[in-house]
């Protein structure tokens, strides 16, 4: 699937296209929401009705009375999201079709059933419940829903997987290895209850012994965004800045988080920047538009990138911008919606649910 701008979209300048989403913004009025994740640039964040993660935007739409366009400046399991939760009417749009997160992209369906069924086949998938990260498809929110699961997200993935121990011997938790792993080492499970699933290997890479041994199974997927910082990162911000707080996303390796001294979703960062007493210095591990936001928002606050000038940014994200804002939101009418199968998101919406009773 290829998806090119126009010419009068592509080529007009940052002013033009301003007042373009602003003419938009003011003649639909609270027909249309705009949401931005945290992580969209700051020229886009400026037209979000809400900034925030993931499910707190999905939810905030779906609150919204009257509300009959959602535009989502997020990637593709978002605005699925937001399909999923959505009340009414409501149709839900990306400025860019192709901006997907390719950490939920690991986790295939074909991959995750026969993943499952092999489970079956040892007698083991009736002690064991599936937990899935937000940052996964809705086809597979509706995998985990169906067989008793929930979802969860990086604010609340230790309260899951209790509930998960609460509830059967063993997790299989989707998609993120990062996240599964510095969420079971906090509830006290020693490397050897743990074991990693590798998708592209026969049986997962795993011995029977191994997969029966484990409590918690690891899919094999990570964010190559929150995987690019190091131990040496961190070395080398506390050598320049010895009295520097070190803030990490829980996708983070967990030899990072291990010697970070905070680590939390993107909610808990934000709000760790609020708090924290004028003239600290903080570095934070996480995608490089919410730190610069933050650095902007802080200014009586050091605010720096863990690693450097060399941060990774989330190339999906970045996809959108002023150009196919403005484009996407002149022309929805003709763009097809980001739509979820009424079958698909009745599981998902289970699995949602399930997390919700989590609060
Ligand atoms: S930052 Fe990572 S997890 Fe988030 S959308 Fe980008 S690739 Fe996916």
């Amino acid at each position: 699937m290829n998806f090119t701008l126009p010419p009068q979209y592509r080529e007009a300048g940052v002013g033009e296209l301003c007042d373009r989403i602003r003419a938009v913004r003011k003649a639909t009025g609270k027909k249309l929401c705009i949401l931005t994740h945290h992580y969209q640039r700051p020229e886009v964040v400026v037209f979000g009705d809400f900034v925030g993660d993931s499910f707190e935007l999905a939810r905030q739409a779906a609150s919204q009375k009257g509300v009959e366009v959602t535009v989502f400046c997020g990637v593709h399991f978002m605005a699925e999201a937001a399909d999923i939760v959505k009340t009414g009417r409501q149709r839900v749009f990306m400025p860019h079709p192709l901006a997907g997160c390719p950490m939920a992209d690991m986790a295939d369906m074909e991959d995750v059933n026969r993943a499952w069924k092999y489970l079956e086949s040892l007698k083991l998938a009736d002690r064991t419940v599936p937990v899935s990260y937000m940052n996964s498809t809705a086809a597979l929110k509706a995998f985990t829903g169906a067989r008793g699961g929930l979802i969860c997200t990086s604010a609340n993935a230790v309260k899951a997987f209790r509930y998960g121990f609460e509830n059967k011997e063993k997790i299989f938790f989707f998609p993120d290895e990062n996240l599964g792993a510095n969420s079971g080492r906090k509830l006290g499970l020693r490397p050897d209850e743990i074991a990693l699933w590798d998708f592209r290997l026969d049986r997962g890479g795993l011995t029977r012994a191994q997969i029966e041994k484990a409590r918690l199974l690891l899919w094999k997927g990570h964010c190559h965004v929150h995987t690019n910082f190091k131990p040496g990162h961190i070395e080398r911000i506390r050598a320049q800045y010895p009295d520097v707080k070190v803030i990490v996303h829980p996708e983070c390796l967990p030899e990072v988080v291990d010697l970070a001294d905070g680590d939390g979703s993107t909610r808990y960062i934000v709000d760790y920047c609020a708090k924290a007493p004028a003239g600290t210095t903080i570095a934070i591990g996480t995608e490089i538009n919410l730190v610069k936001r933050m650095a902007l928002a802080y200014p009586d606050k050091t605010v720096v990138p863990l690693s450097g000038e060399k941060t990774p940014i989330c190339f999906n994200m970045y996809r959108i911008n002023l150009n196919n804002l403005a484009y996407c939101l002149e022309n929805y009418e003709s763009m097809p919606p980001v739509t979820v199968e009424d079958s698909v998101r009745k599981d998902a919406l289970t699995a949602l649910e399930k997390m919700l009773t989590l609060d």
